[in-house]
């Protein structure tokens, strides 16, 4: 492990390479300051890093492909398995997430590979919710494959969306440092050629270990190397970064949804207010019992 060098220095971004005259939407992400930063924030082993990391890459994936503004996306896999829930929200530029049990070892795999499908379980689900600025949220629900991840995502996308769709994701640790993360996504759009979607099938396995190919080859290189004689082209680029939305006013938001009689208790219970940590970023908001006093009115009858 020691001999792989780590990609840290590449920018993280997502560039959007459409194949065979726009016959095929790609996607290719290099997201390894996103892992380590959220590896950091929940101070993860290996195991956690990599299940949280794919998830993360996976669900920056689907924000990437959000036409509105302001429009965001939440994944939730719940596998049944050790690791517990790992819940990622994402939008065009950034994306954050958290996971139950952020400490988690188990065995390698025979492999050498992390045991990502064990921890995960695929006893379950994945959900994903899509918030596209309308009255209702999109919610889409498949059975989990594998409990791997990548896996888990194609299937959502061919049961849910109805996309035939080839998904890479990986992340390389070595102790706690994150030595590279990435992804790929390829659809074939609808009336692409048989022929296209059978070399796309065919070079498939060049991509698997795409977070060990990053560490050696840009992601030009890469692409240029995988999709030759496909014409890829690079149509955008765009930064992506672990970045949180929270803020004080959704805080206080959260507290009126609790109702009246929950906040009565929390302003009896505690005389030096409350505090509420952020599941995604751990940020601290502090309430006074004065601010609560001032919720309270706001809040409903439930
Ligand atoms: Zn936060």
């Amino acid at each position: 492990m020691n001999t792989i060098p780590t990609n840290a220095n590449m920018k993280d971004e997502m560039l959007h390479i459409p194949l065979a005259d726009g016959m095929v939407r790609g996607l290719l992400l290099t997201a390894t300051g996103v892992v380590a930063k959220a590896a950091a924030i929940h101070c993860t082993s290996p195991l956690s890093t990599a299940a949280l990391g794919r998830t993360l890459m996976g669900t920056a994936m689907l924000g990437a492909m959000l036409k509105q503004e302001e429009a965001s996306v939440t994944v939730t896999i719940d596998g049944g398995g050790p690791i517990g829930k790992i819940v990622c929200v994402a939008d065009a530029e950034s994306v954050r997430g958290c996971v139950d049990v952020p400490n988690l070892y188990m065995p390698l795999r025979a492999d050498g590979k992390l045991s990502v499908g064990m921890a995960v379980g695929r006893d379950g689900r994945m959900s994903v919710v899509k918030d596209l600025g309308m009255k209702r949220p999109y919610v889409g629900q498949t059975q989990l494959v594998s409990g791997e991840i990548a896996e888990d995502f194609a299937s959502y996308y061919l049961q849910s969306e109805q996309s035939p769709t080839l998904q890479s994701l990986g992340v390389l640790v070595n102790g706690d440092t994150v030595l590279s993360a990435g992804g790929v996504l390829l659809q074939p759009l609808p009336g692409c050629p048989d022929e296209i979607i059978e070399q796309l099938e065919f070079r498939s396995p060049l991509m698997y270990d795409i977070s060990r190919e990053l560490c050696y080859d840009s992601m030009e290189d890469l692409m240029n190397r995988w999709f030759d004689g496909l014409k890829p082209v690079i149509l955008e680029r765009k930064p992506i970064e672990y970045r949180c939305a929270c803020s004080r006013e959704r805080m206080e938001k959260a507290l009126i949804a609790l109702g009246r009689e929950e906040l009565s208790r929390m302003i009896e219970d505690e005389i030096d207010g409350a505090t509420l940590t952020c599941h995604f970023c751990k940020r601290n908001h502090h309430f006074s019992q004065g601010d609560l006093i001032k919720l309270l009115n706001k809040a409903e009858e439930k």
